[in-house]
Order: C-alpha cells, then sequence, then structure tokens
C-alpha cells in the first residue's frame, strides 16, 4: 500500500489491479521456469525518474543533453554484465529477450542467410523461426533435432551435415524448454567448420551461468549472445546482448540496436539491471543458482518415482518437461487448468514428435527460479511435486491442495530475504 500510495489516490482501478497481482503472487505457487521475483531494490529502481529521460546513442555519445546521470548507470550495468558472464562487449539496451536476438539477426545476416537453430518441438524458442514471425520472412532457418528423445542428447551427426549442405552463417544454440545443457564444444566446432558466427541464446539459463550452476558458453568460443534479464538472472524485464572478444561484432550490435531497430532507452529499467546485476555477483546469488537446480532435481525425483514420463528422462537445469498426456492420460491444457485451480501456476508445453495440437498439447513445463527465490529447498519442492501429481491424477483438485499451497506460499513471503 506504502508503494502505491499515490496511484490509490488518484486510480483505484489500477490500484486494484496491482493489489491484485501482489495478493496472487503472494499467495501461489509461481513454477513457469521463465518467471522470477526481483528484489525490492530492482523495483524502486524501476520505479525512478529515470523513465523520465531520452538518453538515445550510448554512453559519451547522445543525441540529446542532461546525460551526466544516466551515462553512469547505463556504463556501471554494462561494466557489471561483463564480469558477470566474461564478456568483453555488452549492450544492455535491448527492451526484451526478442528485441535482442532481432538485432542479433540484422547485424550478422542479410535478407536471405540461413540460420542453423533448434526445433521448435525440441525445445527452441519462437524468435528461433517460428513460421509465426516476421523472421521467417526475411531469413531461412534451417532446424537441428535430439537424436534420443529419453536423453536429449542432440544429432550433432546430422547437424554438421546439414551445416556443410546449407552454410549457414549463424549456428544459433539454446532454448525455452530443453531441461539438459548443450555440448558446446560441438556447436563451435561445427560452426568455425563452415565459417559461421556461434551463438547461444542464454535467455532461459543466464542466471545458471552467472551464479556458476551451469556451463559458460564463452569457455567454450561462443562469439556472441543473447538473453533476457527477467528469468533466472532475476533482474526486470529486458534483454542484453554480450560479445566474447570481437570488436567487429560489437560495433555492428550497437549499430544495429540504435539507431538500426530501437529508439530511445530505457534508461530505468537499464538502471533496474545494474542493481540485479550487482545482486548476481554477489556469493549469495552463488547459493541461489546452485539451490535452483537442486530443486529441479529433486521435484524430478518426484515425477520420476511417479512413473511420468520426462523429455530427456530428467533435468540437469531449472525445468522440467513432462509428458503427463502420454503418463497420466491428461493433457497439457487439462493439467494448466487444474493446477491453477490448486494456485500452482505453469503452463502445456509440446513436446518432441507431440501427437496432441499446440492448443492441447501433451505436456506440461515447470521449473524452480521463482519457488527458489521465496527459500523453498529440496524438501519442499518435493512435497509441491508430489501435491502436482496428486492433483492430475484425481483429475479434480482437493480442496486441501490448495489450502497447502497457500500455506507453502505464506510461509516464503516473496520478500523476506531482500
Ligand atoms: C524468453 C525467451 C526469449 C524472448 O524473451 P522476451 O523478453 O519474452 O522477448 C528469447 N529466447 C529465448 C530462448 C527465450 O527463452
Amino acid at each position: 500500500m506504502d508503494f502505491y500510495s499515490h496511484i490509490y489516490e488518484q486510480d483505484t482501478e489500477i490500484y486494484e489491479a496491482l493489489v491484485g497481482e501482489d495478493k496472487r503472487e503472494a499467495d501461489g505457487l509461481e513454477l513457469i521456469p521463465s518467471e522470477n521475483y526481483v528484489s525490492r531494490a530492482v523495483k524502486e529502481a524501476m520505479a525512478s525518474s529515470l523513465t523520465n529521460k531520452y538518453s538515445e546513442g550510448y554512453p559519451g555519445k547522445r543525441y540529446y543533453g542532461g546525460q551526466e546521470f544516466t551515462d553512469k548507470v547505463e556504463v556501471l550495468a554494462i561494466d557489471r554484465a561483463k564480469r558477470l558472464f566474461n564478456a568483453v562487449y555488452a549492450n544492455v539496451q535491448p527492451l526484451g529477450g526478442a528485441n535482442a536476438n532481432i538485432a542479433m539477426y540484422f547485424a550478422l545476416l542479410e535478407p536471405g542467410d540461413t540460420i542453423l537453430g533448434m526445433d521448435l518441438s525440441h525445445g527452441g524458442h519462437l524468435t528461433h523461426g517460428h513460421p509465426v514471425t516476421y523472421l521467417t520472412k526475411i531469413f531461412n532457418f534451417v532446424r537441428y533435432k535430439m537424436k534420443d528423445i529419453e536423453t536429449g542428447e542432440i544429432d550433432y551427426d546430422q547437424m554438421r551435415k546439414t551445416a556443410k549442405e546449407i552454410k549457414p552463417k549463424i549456428v544459433l544454440a539454446g532454448y525455452s524448454a530443453y531441461p539438459r545443457e548443450l555440448d558446446y564444444a560441438k556447436f563451435v566446432d561445427i560452426a568455425r567448420e563452415v565459417g559461421a558466427v556461434a551463438v547461444m541464446d542464454i535467455a532461459h539459463i543466464a542466471g545458471l551461468i552467472a551464479g556458476g550452476a551451469a556451463k559458460n558458453p564463452f569457455d567454450y568460443g561462443f562469439d556472441l549472445m543473447t538473453t533476457t534479464t527477467h528469468k533466472t538472472l532475476r533482474g526486470p524485464r529486458g534483454g542484453m546482448i554480450l560479445t566474447r572478444d570481437s570488436e567487429d561484432l560489437a560495433k555492428r550490435i550497437d549499430k544495429t540496436l540504435f539507431p538500426g531497430l530501437q529508439g530511445g532507452p530505457h534508461m530505468h529499467q537499464i538502471a533496474a539491471k545494474a542493481v540485479s546485476f550487482k545482486e548476481a555477483l554477489q556469493p549469495s546469488f552463488k547459493t541461489y543458482a546452485s539451490q535452483v537446480v537442486a530443486n529441479a532435481a529433486a521435484m524430478a525425483d518426484v515425477y520420476k518415482a511417479g512413473n511420468v514420463r520426462m523429455i530427456t528422462g530428467g533435468t540437469s537445469n531449472h525445468l522440467i518437461l513432462a509428458d503427463v498426456y502420454g503418463s497420466l492420460g491428461v493433457t497439457g491444457d487439462e493439467a494448466e487448468k487444474l493446477l491453477d485451480e490448486a494456485g500452482i501456476t505453469l503452463n502445456k508445453n509440446m513436446i518432441a514428435n507431440d501427437p496432441r495440437r499446440p492448443m492441447d498439447p501433451s505436456g506440461i513445463r515447470f521449473g524452480t527460479p521463482a519457488m527458489t527465490t521465496r527459500g523453498l529447498t529440496e524438501a519442499d519442492s518435493r512435497r509441491v511435486a508430489e501435491l502436482m501429481l496428486e492433483v492430475l491424477t484425481k483429475k479434480t483438485p482437493p480442496p486441501r491442495a490448495k489450502e497447502e499451497v497457500i500455506a507453502i506460499a505464506r510461509a516464503h513471503p516473496i520478500h523476506e530475504r531482500f
């Protein structure tokens, strides 16, 4: 209420919606693996006066005056981003992950050029060439897939063969619904063999990389990484592009993003990015990142014991993709709705070789970044997984499931830690 005191006085409708969302977040368990809870410090930065400021350009080279403080903020964000990911260059202006990817494509490609990316039904993202995006009108996307859905191993032989045939300009790694780590060295080898730029979209796992709970693709020779800042990295909604060491690539990225694609950067978000990067540089963030992975493994154990098929057989990161239709006879859409009634939020998801349709697929996708921010441990994670299976097996959520979810949520207030 304090935080919204002026909205309360002048705009009751929006006030009620904001308070409603706060309550929804406080009393429910958020298992959407791309969501998280930012700290109060990050929220304060987003609510700052920097939202008033036009800062087109880059630090030291702006098109408007009055940049004494915006320059300071953007330089800090860039420096911290570079330290977090061991990058030589960082552009912190992309408004989101999709914008970062669009800028990356336009910086590296001419219309008609080819990208070799992960098949969307095997875990890739919309912006990696889904036919509904305009990107596919401009560029040519070709796919690689998993060789074995039960282990998640990518078919690297097929990938190399395809790469030699189609001569992509970009070999793109990265995913939104893939629970394993990739063999980065193989990606880089293939990219080098065909003279492509090796790009990794770390949108989902940026926080795991920053916290040392996942490998850093730059250590294996990737040239460029795009990311969001609001998923496991736990910053404000936004995007970022990191370049390992090539000044030429970094310059092309800067020029393509502005003035090529975007207008004025959202400086309040960039301040919030800087604040969240400082948080991610603390030792406590390492503990957080490894707990995210441990909690996901604990949930996978329960699913395995319940004989629920998981794509790739389990998880090595923060997310799980479960074939609930094949294992429990409940569709992804039904599962999403049943769990929603019990106060557990996640999303339906297509699985590889899914016999069902995108609007009602076979799978559900869920993960542990948000619940770990609230302080849930492995024991809590197992209990949540058991509750989920109980709801899905009974096909009507028992009222005490929702009561228990609320009790777990209230025992772990979102801002208890920061
Ligand atoms: C979420 C995601 C994006 C897009 O991020 P937005 O901020 O929603 O635009 C891009 N790539 C991958 C792999 C993602 O998971």
